[in-house]
């Protein structure tokens, strides 16, 4: 139908005849002459009918934004003085000879032609029109082609693109599943995978070697900030490969896609332990880009006559610490209201504050509602300690470990965000030495990744002290994102046992639920590990799109649903009856 793109043409298609197929993107009526721009997937290109092409002249009289026409014109350039240099095509018009209607189109709800805000809600009900702006076509563009590139260094090093069940068994990485009814089973249920986790191992166990996939994965989580309950990974699996090795392999494709991509080079990734993460920087996913740290002084608080701190000070699973801000002195008190309701989301109960405004003025220079409550002494050392100097501001965390550290991590990142102190570029970094296990609020034990986790001490040490036990996990980070983590597994079903056992799954469950795992690590399963990347969320930070929502063609709102379809929807009583389901009078409340 078409003889070239809008986008494609330039003054090299001068006096060419050429067939153009597209949308209106606007049509201008210059009193005689009608203007439609004309937009396809690679650009915009002007289209000019003049009233002695009559019956053309006449159709382009009746064309909107949106119709979908054909053009057949001849190349010309644009009149001296008309040219757009902001336009690709802004060199040139094509001369309407010809103009078919192939469809016409309602008054859009999304306005194309200029930059009106429209609600997410219209986005996604009207996605089709969404996806005809020239950046989200973009982005989806983009992403086709970081995928390929993922696809080919894979191929080429040896890895097997294979395809895992999606009607398939719990899989735990931590989130609630969504359930499938099985009709041919009446009361079973089939569970979408949060993860091919198991698959892959097996695949590993099948002697497969090396293993990827561009996997779907389906987790019922609370849609907190920018999560999505049906998502995509780069899912990889190889065999006889240490963790140094398959952290190699991986920085070399994720450098890779940078490289071809984006022209950047991300260099070697440092690697550091999560306890020092968490210890400098609040979170086991640091973003190096900015230099604020957290400094433990717990040591100089024990003494102090101040509860809010020699409390925390004198209890092992708190922290007290000190976030120095350069240039933060001028911090106004409103803002540091905000931030103090800022860190409450994360429980911390206050925000204790010190602001440097003469270092060489000693306690003279200080201010600060807290102080007070110290000796000098201890207020020059820590000055000393955080080596202070004028123009700081100086923010407190005391409290549980883990508030502290959500608390006082994402305050450093919101701060440095304010004060423009967030270095450009890319930051990568391996996040290692995680601890296998934490303490879930009832006092349980959960595991840190997933229960398939090697650790890196004999099973004796981990059931003697499994909170101490550390594993073989990696994290991949980049500016404060979880890239992709993974692990080296577990592949001797002894070990197994004994990490179901420390999450508390007896025998019995761990045979019902993973038995079929059990016998693949029996029957000759090779050491393994692997690693899975978020492709929504490379794309995202790849094209510095906001959401993750807007790198996602079809994605769902925050409350998990569809506006396009309106998904998910009810089903009648026939099909109901078929999978032998009853539903109840009302729906009990979400949890
Ligand atoms: N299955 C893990 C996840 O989805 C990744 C891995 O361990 O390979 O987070």
């Amino acid at each position: 139908m078409r003889s070239h793109y809008c986008g494609e043409l330039n003054e090299t298609f001068v006096d060419q005849e050429v067939e153009l197929c597209g949308w209106v993107h606007r049509r201008r009526d210059h009193g005689g002459v009608i203007f439609l721009d004309v937009r396809d997937r690679e650009g915009i290109a002007q289209v000019v009918y003049d009233p002695d092409t009559v019956e053309s002249f006449a159709i382009a009289e009746g064309v909107r934004n949106e119709f979908v026409i054909k053009v057949t014109g001849i190349v010309r350039l644009r009149p001296e003085g008309t040219v757009n240099n902001d336009m690709g095509t802004g060199q040139i018009e094509v001369l309407g000879k010809q103009l078919e209607v192939l469809n016409a189109a309602n008054t859009p709800p999304i306005q194309l032609d200029d930059h009106s805000e429209v609600g997410e809600e219209i986005r996604l009900r009207y996605r089709y029109i969404d996806l005809r702006r020239p950046e989200m076509a973009d982005r989806l563009r983009f992403r086709s082609k970081v995928t390929n590139t993922v696809r080919n260094f894979l191929d080429d090093n040896g890895f097997v693109d294979v395809e895992t069940p999606l009607l398939t068994k719990a899989t735990p990485e931590g989130a609630r599943d969504y359930l499938v009814p099985s009709r041919t089973h009446p009361n079973k249920f089939f569970a979408l995978p949060q993860s091919p986790q198991l698959f892959k191992q097996i695949l590993m166990a099948a002697g497969m070697d090396r293993y990827y996939q561009i996997a779907k994965c389906f987790r019922d989580e609370d849609l907190r900030a920018d999560r999505q309950p049906e998502f995509t990974q780069i899912d990889v699996e190889t065999s006889f490969m240490n963790e140094e090795q398959i952290m190699t392999v991986m920085e070399q494709l994720i450098s890779e896609v940078f490289k071809s991509h984006l022209d950047v080079d991300l260099g070697s990734f440092p690697q550091m332990s999560h306890a020092e993460a968490m210890q400098r920087f609040g979170s086991d996913k640091p973003d190096l880009r900015i230099d604020l740290e957290l400094v433990d002084i717990a040591d100089l608080m024990q003494e102090v006559d101040f509860k809010v701190f020699s409390g925390p000070a004198n209890d092992e699973q708190s922290r007290v610490v000190a976030l120095r801000v350069p240039q933060g002195a001028s911090i106004s008190r409103k803002v540091i209201d905000d931030y103090t309701a800022f860190v409450a989301i994360y429980g911390a109960k206050g925000l204790a504050w010190v602001k440097v405004n003469d270092i060489d003025a000693g306690i003279e220079g200080l201010q600060s509602p807290i102080l007070k409550f110290m000796p000098e002494q201890v207020v020059a050392t820590l000055m000393q300690t955080l080596k202070a100097e004028t123009g700081d501001i100086i923010f407190f965390g005391a409290d549980k470990s883990k508030i502290v550290n959500e608390a006082l991590g994402a305050l450093r990142i919101k701060v440095a965000e304010d004060l423009g102190q967030v270095r450009d570029g890319w930051a990568p970094l391996w996040v290692v030495d995680f601890p296998m296990f934490e303490t879930a609020s009832d006092g349980s034990l959960t595991s840190l990744h997933h229960p398939f986790t090697a650790p890196a001490c004999d099973a004796e040490q981990l059931a003697a002290n499994p909170l101490a036990a550390l594993s073989r996990a990696y994290d991949m980070v980049l500016n404060g994102t979880e890239l992709g983590g993974g692990s080296i597994r577990i592949n001797k079903p002894e070990m197994q046992q004994e990490v179901f056992k420390v999450l508390g799954i007896d025998e019995e469950e761990a045979r019902e639920k993973f038995g079929f795992l059990l016998d693949a690590l029996s029957f000759g399963c090779p050491p393994h590990g692997g690693i899975a990347f978020g492709l929504d969320r490379l794309i995202m930070l790849m094209t510095g799109a906001t959401s993750i929502r807007d790198v996602i063609a079809f994605p769902k709102t925050q409350s998990a649903a569809c506006p396009l379809t309106d998904a998910p929807g009810s089903v009648s009583g026939k099909q109901l009856g078929e999978l032998n389901i009853r539903l109840r009078e009302q729906a009990p409340a979400a949890q």
